[in-house]
């Protein structure tokens, strides 16, 4: 058996073209179009690197999209004041804090004074909560890439199960949100099932497997049950360039689908940042929509 593809590029195209629809009909209604701010403090060269591709895929849907350049000494307070003046300004729907920050930023005291309504990758403890509840589609956006590579595959996810390999805030925690919203049986390993040895049971039995760590070739084959979606979420450099957290050649010959790594979750995830700035606008314009 060989697994077949799930192509991010592809993906990623797809949801563009209908983001862009429905962005050009909303402008149409409207006249107006999303606008949103990604805020890098200091000249970050992988930062700007990332900015880049979002730049071009802003373009591409037609959301209104700036970079804001604070200079790398700015202190805390100050910092706090610039958020509240773009949580204050009318004219912006959608805010990112890009990372790394200096060592003078307090990241997630900042996350938290993003307005909520506002907060572009849905990181801050209120659009947590909020998605706990399933009352916003604000969704970060690593894990909304996932779900997008899942449902692409049009597996009904009702009563299966779903490994996720890896708990951290931004990737593993809020996913099993995302596959508890569809019913999936949902089981999180992280390092103690490793240390405990129980790593290899849990995927034994997963119809689906993600894998969020950062470790090269931590999940291989002979450790998945035949047919099961293997999504990549790990990147991580080698010897022959950027790998995953999957050993790809060994997996691919036991799953139904999988994911690569460069060019699976990646090319989706700046798309699904794109599609938290419509949702940011539809949010905060209710009454003209
Ligand atoms: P993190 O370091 O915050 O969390 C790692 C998680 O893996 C923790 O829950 C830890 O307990 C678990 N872990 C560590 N060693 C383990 C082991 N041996 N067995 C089982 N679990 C183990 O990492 P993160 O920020 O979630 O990132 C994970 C990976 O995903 C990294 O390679 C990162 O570069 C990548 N990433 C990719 C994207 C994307 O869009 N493609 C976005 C974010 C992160």
């Amino acid at each position: 058996m060989s697994a077949e593809i799930l192509d991010g590029k592809l993906l990623a195209q797809q949801i563009k073209v209908s983001l862009r629809n429905e962005i050009e009909q909303i402008k149409l209604k409207t006249g107006k179009i999303p606008k949103v701010v990604n805020v890098i403090i200091g000249d970050d060269h992988g930062s700007c690197a990332y900015a880049k591709s979002q730049i071009r895929v802003a373009d591409e849907v037609g959301i209104d999209y700036s970079l804001l350049n604070y200079p790398q000494n700015i202190s805390q307070d100050d910092f706090i004041s610039e958020i509240k003046k773009l949580n204050d300004d009318k004219d912006i729907n959608g805010i990112m804090i890009h990372r790394p920050v200096p060592s003078q930023i307090n990241y997630k005291e900042i996350a938290n004074i993003l307005d909520d309504n506002k907060d572009l990758e849905g990181i801050n403890v209120s659009n947590i909560g909020k998605m706990m509840l399933g009352e916003t589609n604000i969704i970060p956006c690593t894990p909304a890439s996932v779900m997008e590579h899942i449902k692409s595959t049009g597996i009904n996810l009702r009563g299966k199960e779903a490994v996720i390999v890896g708990a951290s805030q931004i990737v593993g925690k809020p996913l099993g949100l995302l596959l508890l919203r569809e019913m999936a049986t949902l089981t999180y390993c992280h390092i103690a099932t490793s240390e405990a040895g129980m790593l290899d049971d849990h995927l034994k039995r997963a119809d689906i497997v993600i894998v969020a760590v950062g470790k090269a070739g931590l999940v291989n084959g002979s450790q998945l049950k035949n047919g099961a979606i293997v999504v990549d979420v790990g990147i991580n450099k080698s010897e022959n360039g950027i790998v995953g957290d999957v050993d790809f050649e060994s997996a691919s010959k036991i799953a139904s689908y999988i994911t690569p790594v460069p060019g699976g979750v990646g090319p989706v995830t700046v798309v699904m940042l794109m599609r938290n700035g419509l949702e940011a606008f539809k949010q905060q314009n209710r009454n003209i929509l």
